[in-house]
């Protein structure tokens, strides 16, 4: 008889002989058969021997010589003296239980979409959405509940957005590892402190600062769930506020402008005013001179807002609380309504932002993230399921 040893060497799996090959239409077709005679029962773990009846199953697998390798699986049906009215199936290490693919192609079609989109990946190993995320999720599960539980010390929770900036999710991460701990749908307190709790006590009591912006669904959930996390108001969401209070106002400054000036003097400064001084263009340097000279207001704005850089660099509590003091005297002079709302921002936060002395982190991991997660979100899309959305980011993170 023919010998298909080579054929059973290139499909590299164990427990089958191989019974014949051929192709049709293009597909390599390799019938064959389990190696043993008997199985082990698996409600009584006793041997059995007697084959109740056979039935051929096809199973995919890795392409050989660029053909799909379709193999025609004999699987027996064995009875047991246990239960002789309901034989059992035999089994095999290669296929996953109800599952029509090896493992080995499993892996594979794993690897694809670890950098495709879902739709370029059924695209090209020719299978169903649904069958490839099935794929995707337990080969993802199966990696992340092997990885060892890693203490939660720091953590910083920001929001991004989801849907075209409709939608946000919340994003909570370890500062120490720069691992996605979890994505939650949605950003209130309810959300954040369902998730909290399902930690145990002794792990939330072990959370010692959580780095977030100035949103008191966050804030309050975690001071609710873990007691001696200390929130530590980001740095990026500072700066932030700040330039929209500075944006806010010369809106109105130029409304104002508008009504007694010449407006054309005062239109286009919009990134003048925002950007670091030392950033602007030639033009833009020129604009914002030309606006400054003609329009105080314009100035003691600039003014103010490259004032407050300073903050950024101060080193210790004291001299943090030292500047906020000179800078609200300062609003309070310059008299600028949308800056005076700014100043009350801070003074309402003020102990959150000074924890950042004790503990120097920002979100600026996450913030330099949303590069990648945009990416991931654009390959996840067809993940229609958020957990899915979910596993990606925090696989892509473990293994970055
Ligand atoms: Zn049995």
């Amino acid at each position: 008889m023919f010998s298909y040893d080579f054929i059973q060497k290139l499909l590299g799996l164990q427990g089958i002989k191989v019974t014949s090959v051929y192709v049709n239409n293009g597909i390599l077709y390799v019938c064959a058969t389990s190696d043993a005679s008997f199985a082990i029962c698996p409600r009584c773990g006793q041997v059995a021997q007697y084959v109740h009846d056979r039935r051929r199953q096809p199973c995919e697998h890795l392409d050989i010589w660029g053909m799909k390798t379709v193999i025609l699986l004999e699987k027996k049906r064995y009875k047991c003296d246990c239960d002789p009215y309901h034989p059992f199936d035999e089994e095999f290490a290669f296929i996953r239980r109800y599952q029509r693919r090896t493992i080995p192609y499993e892996k594979y079609i794993f690897l694809l979409t670890h950098k495709n989109t879902v739709q370029n990946v059924c695209d090209i190993v020719n299978i169903s959405e649904g069958a490839c995320q099935r794929i995707y999720v337990h080969y993802a599960n199966t990696i992340l509940d092997n990885l060892e539980p890693e203490p939660l010390r720091i953590l910083g929770i920001d929001e991004i957005a989801t849907k075209k900036g409709h939608n946000y999710d919340t994003i909570i991460y370890n500062q120490e590892t720069g691992s996605v701990v979890a994505v939650l749908d949605g950003r209130t307190k309810d959300v954040l402190v369902k998730y909290l709790m399902s930690f145990p006590k002794s792990v939330r009591e072990g959370v010692e600062a959580v780095s977030m912006d100035m949103s008191r669904s966050y804030c309050f959930g975690v001071l609710e769930c873990m007691p001696n996390a200390k929130p530590v108001i980001d740095r990026f969401h500072i700066a932030d506020n700040l330039y929209r209070c500075v944006d806010d106002a010369r809106k109105h400054i130029q409304n104002r402008i508008k009504k007694y000036g010449n407006k054309h003097e005062v239109f286009g400064i919009r990134w003048a005013l925002l950007k670091d001084v030392e950033d602007l263009t030639r033009e833009q340097a020129l604009r914002l001179i030309l606006a400054c000279t003609k329009y105080p207001e314009i100035e003691k704005l600039h003014y103010l807002k490259e004032e407050f850089r300073t903050f950024f660099r101060l080193e210790s509590k004291e001299s943090a609380l030292g500047f906020l003091e000179y800078f609200k005297d300062l609003v309070e002079q310059y008299d600028i309504p949308e800056l005076k709302g700014f100043c009350k921002t801070i003074d309402n936060w003020l102990p959150y932002i000074l924890n950042y002395y004790d503990y120097q982190i920002s979100n600026g991991l996450v913030e330099g993230s949303n590069h990648k997660i945009k990416n991931i979100k654009r390959r996840a899309y067809g993940y229609r399921n958020s957990r899915n959305f979910e596993l990606r980011i925090k696989l892509e993170f473990e293994c970055a």
